[in-house]
């Protein structure tokens, strides 16, 4: 089997950010998004800024915090939740 280019593994570590983040790359798979993520401080920032980000959405199901209103804090937090992925992250 052909080995793939580094600018492919680029493009190909960008659009497997998110499954990276919610652990749903196959063995084989994280090898190479490992192996691409050593070498990219690209992709490297993107990780850690989706984990950053899956991490506060979690915390948005818990119970608002004192002082916020709950009607209001479901209304956004669902908003937030229903939004559709910004490009380069869906899937
Ligand atoms: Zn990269």
């Amino acid at each position: 089997m052909k080995r793939p280019r580094r600018q492919d593994d680029h493009a190909w570590s960008q659009l497997h950010l998110s499954h990276a983040t919610e652990g749903d790359l196959s063995r084989r798979q994280r090898r190479r998004f490992d192996g691409h993520l050593a070498r990219c401080p690209q992709c490297r920032r993107g990780l850690q800024s989706l984990e950053a980000l899956v991490r506060a959405l979690t915390r948005l199901h818990d119970a608002p915090a004192p002082g916020v209103r709950e009607d209001i804090y479901i209304h956004l937090r669902d908003r937030i939740l229903n939004a559709p992925p910004p490009p380069g992250l869906s899937g």
